[in-house]
């Protein structure tokens, strides 16, 4: 049974907030331009790039390809870069940086500590991320309540970060099920690691399937306690402003 099958289960009110969905993008476009999409390549990202593309919106969509992506995921974004309407730029980190950090601590140096996960996540994620961002006004991102605890208060519309960058999180009340039925319905292409029990799309290193019953974020640094499993990406504006 592939994902479609299991999770393809959309709420009520699922067309008011398609509708609503639409319409936010269509006003994030033209208030808060310049900006971007960011992709993982997960069902949720895919949807809004179906969305953006539907549209026909002035909205590219980055991925950042960490060097440690699964296969499965590196053939979506070439079939994505093929199909989308909107521009797809791919980020990889300094390859530089990499290879030091590797030689210096090896190739799993994310199990041994969380210092080491987060350093390995600077490297890979957070400077390409900086990149992407530079110049952009607002980003867009495939947050939604329901996925862990961590992202239970996430916004429409983020307040400003300390750079006065504005997080845009369409899908924010979306369950998984409606993911899924707009996937399906609308015959989006999708990560074939959602077929095998895989939730959320990340480093393969740090990405596993889940069993029914876990925790969606559980797929993610299983290794870590829940409240230490984000890369930075998405740190809570609140946690930001504190540091
Ligand atoms: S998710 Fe894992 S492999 Fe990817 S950048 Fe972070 S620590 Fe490194």
């Amino acid at each position: 049974m592939g994902a479609i099958d299991l999770h393809a289960r959309p709420t009520r009110d699922f067309d008011a907030k398609l509708e609503q969905t639409r319409k936010l993008l269509l006003r994030a476009a033209s208030e808060f331009a310049p900006l971007k999409q960011a992709s993982s390549l997960g069902a949720e990202d895919v949807v809004i790039t179906h969305l953006v593309n539907g549209l026909e919106l002035d909205i590219p969509v980055f991925v950042l390809e960490t060097g440690a992506l699964h296969a499965e995921t590196l053939r979506l974004l070439e079939r994505t870069q093929a199909t989308s309407r909107a521009p797809v730029e791919v980020y990889r980190p300094v390859q530089e940086a990499v290879v030091q950090f590797v030689q210096r601590e090896g190739n799993e140096a994310m199990y041994r500590s969380i210092d080491l996960r987060k350093a390995c996540c600077a490297i890979r994620k957070l400077e390409p991320l900086s990149r992407a961002l530079a110049g952009q006004r607002a980003w867009i991102t495939g947050l939604r309540r329901e996925q862990s605890a961590a992202r239970s208060d996430v916004a429409l519309i983020d307040t400003p970060d300390a750079e006065g960058r504005i997080k845009i999180n369409p899908l924010a009340d979306w369950t998984w099920g409606d993911v899924w039925h707009y996937i399906a319905t609308h015959g989006v292409d999708y990560n074939p690691l959602h077929d095998q029990f895989f939730p959320s799309i990340g480093c393969a290193p740090c990405t596993r399937a889940i069993s029914l019953g876990e925790d969606f974020r559980s797929g993610r640094w299983w290794w870590e306690e829940e409240t230490a499993k984000e890369c930075g990406l998405h740190v809570h504006q609140q946690e930001k402003a504190a540091a």
